[in-house]
């Protein structure tokens, strides 16, 4: 999963139960969508392939992935490389067919690499013609510019508040405010709207997007408590050794890029706190009135300098894709995607003498998964209806910038994917008891999911933790922002042993492994058997969705159906 630095900060970025046997109509929240899901009757060949799903291959995929020698599988790295080689291999041993470009198994996408040059990088703060000049590292960080070597701005300053406009949502935090020419500060995070709303308008590219919109000429994220929570400011700093991507289209353009924006930083804890002498406000009655959702904006006395300098270079990486054909002649022409991605981020600070991030649940998890429900399927007898395609996306921890590259160009006719499950990050360290599906209840899906549920003995649960924005921090956002119904299921945290707490044991793996050298196959705890029960509910879900006869749809009157989807 990406840090939601990747999404909140800088200019480069910034989560009727069905009956057993034939099908039924469902009426979703009221709403007039009828979904038909045709769950298979028990001990068929669902059951079969699912008994199928083993522990020992999900943890050999996670072996090879998160060894040493891939060097933990950066973007654009020859470790990443030998990933994607070998998820190409696996693909082509299980039988499936290459669905990438020119017959290969691979999609390259072309990508501009980034890294700052943090000595001729600065910002400095104006006041009544004294000058604070904020120290690098220190104060604040800065992110390469993707489309320039070196940028400026210098303008008066004023504070948006969450810089989020959602008239659909009766908030605005530019109202009364004229942000044209300025730089615009504002913190992480969106007002507590429904959990994948205030996710998406938390993302970089939709507050850089509205800043644009309102004629900002430059950005400042200040850190707060909350996003100290999500992503440490030291944790930022230590991330600098990774370079920063943006994939370019065909005119070589880089993605949610605004050259509109001139500069961009981050500010820390302490200096976002001097920023508010001043101005009428301190930092804690700021902070407290907009985790209430008021809008908090006023004009500052501050006017900002941001230089920016960057060393930018134009690079390739795979995404890899394989097709398991359908086994209904019209049906077989649209396709259910599989994602996980392969990319983690490489190597970087070390920590405890070793510097090399193996991502093995971060997402060595997920791909070796998504090998393992390649071999369960291809071995159906009969296949599903509709085609699968096995995507094994590049770029995730940098933006998810090869699911949204893959979704902006699919290999297959765009409107032949009928839906995204993407998997990232299984938490194997506590028995699966239920499962939360970011996005189902958006569409459709969210009929299959409980269906899938049901047959599993699982059940669902909310999002606990809507401040982590996780909607927007795995591919299945890439998906949905190309108007495909898509769905991140994730194990929960429910336990039916109370001696074992899994909120508890995700908040110490997330301290100190998530995005550490420490996610590797030396951490204990893990639990390949409960992998194989998480793999066996995706696989249930691709099932039902490959074989019902209609493909998901957006629910009537949906935020993202409306905004992504067809008119
Ligand atoms: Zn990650």
């Amino acid at each position: 999963m990406k840090t939601s630095e990747k999404i909140a900060l800088t200019s480069w970025l910034r989560k009727k139960k069905a009956a057993t046997l034939g099908f039924v109509a469902m009426v979703a929240l009221g709403a007039t969508v009828a979904a038909e899901v045709w769950p298979a009757p028990e001990n068929d060949a669902a059951d079969a392939t699912m008994a199928a799903i083993r522990p020992e291959g999900i943890r050999a995929g996670m072996l090879f992935l998160a060894d040493d020698l891939l060097e933990g599988r950066g973007t654009a790295t020859r470790g990443h490389e030998i990933a994607a080689k070998y998820m190409a291999s696996q693909f082509e041993e299980i039988g499936l067919q290459p669905a990438g470009d020119n017959g290969t198994y691979f999609q390259e996408v072309p990508l501009r690499k980034g890294q700052v040059d943090g000595t001729k990088t600065s910002l400095t703060l104006v006041r009544d013609g004294n000058q604070e000049k904020l120290v690098f590292r220190e104060n604040f960080i800065a992110l390469a510019d993707a489309g320039r070597t070196e940028t400026s701005v210098e303008a008066p300053v004023v504070f948006v508040g969450d810089g989020v406009t959602a008239p659909e949502l009766g908030h605005d935090d530019y109202k009364g405010i004229d942000a044209k020419g300025k730089i615009v500060v504002f913190v992480f995070g969106a007002p507590n709207f429904e959990s994948t709303l205030k996710a998406h308008y938390s993302s970089f590219e939709v507050k850089a997007a509205n800043a644009v919109a309102h004629g900002a000429s430059g950005s400042i994220l200040l850190d707060d408590p909350v996003l100290e929570q999500v992503y440490p400011f030291k944790e930022m700093v230590r991330d600098l050794a990774f370079p920063q991507f943006r994939w370019l289209d065909k005119q070589g353009k880089p993605n949610d890029y605004w050259p509109e924006l001139k500069g961009h930083a981050t500010l820390n804890l302490e200096a976002a706190k001097r920023f508010f002498e001043g101005t009428g406000h301190t930092a804690e009655d700021v902070f407290g009135a907009i985790k209430t959702g008021k809008p908090t904006s006023f004009s500052t006395p501050w006017t900002a300098k941001i230089h920016n300098e960057s060393k930018l270079e134009d690079v390739k990486s795979p995404n890899v894709v394989a097709k398991l054909e359908g086994s209904d002649p019209a049906l077989k022409n649209e396709f259910v995607v599989y994602s996980a991605h392969l990319d983690h981020v490489g190597i970087g600070e070390p920590e405890k003498g070793d510097n090399i991030y193996n991502g093995a649940l971060d997402n060595a998890s997920g791909s070796a998964i998504l090998l393992e429900l390649a071999r369960a399927f291809s071995r159906m007898n009969p296949r599903p209806r509709r085609s699968i395609l096995f995507v094994s996306v590049t770029g995730e921890e940098a933006g998810l910038l090869g699911s949204d590259y893959f979704a902006h160009y699919p290999t297959v006719a765009k409107e032949s994917v009928v839906a995204n499950l993407n998997m990232d990050e299984d938490l194997m360290l506590w028995p699966l008891e239920d499962i939360i599906a970011f996005g189902a209840e958006h569409s459709t899906l969210q009929t299959v999911m409980e269906a899938a549920a049901k047959r599993m003995n699982l059940s669902l649960s909310p999002d606990p933790m809507p401040d982590e924005v996780v909607f927007i921090r795995s591919d299945q956002y890439s998906f949905v922002k190309q108007g495909v119904p898509s769905v991140f299921p994730v194990p929960g945290f429910k336990s039916n042993d109370p001696k074992i707490k899994p909120m508890e044991i995700f908040k110490n793996w997330e301290a100190t492994r998530y995005h550490h050298p420490g996610d590797d196959m030396n951490q204990p705890g893990l639990r390949f058997d409960e992998a194989a029960k998480y793999a066996r509910f995706m696989f249930f879900c691709g099932y039902l969705v490959a074989n019902e006869p209609q493909r998901p749809a957006w629910k009537k009157g949906d935020f993202f159906g409306g905004r992504y989807g067809k008119k």
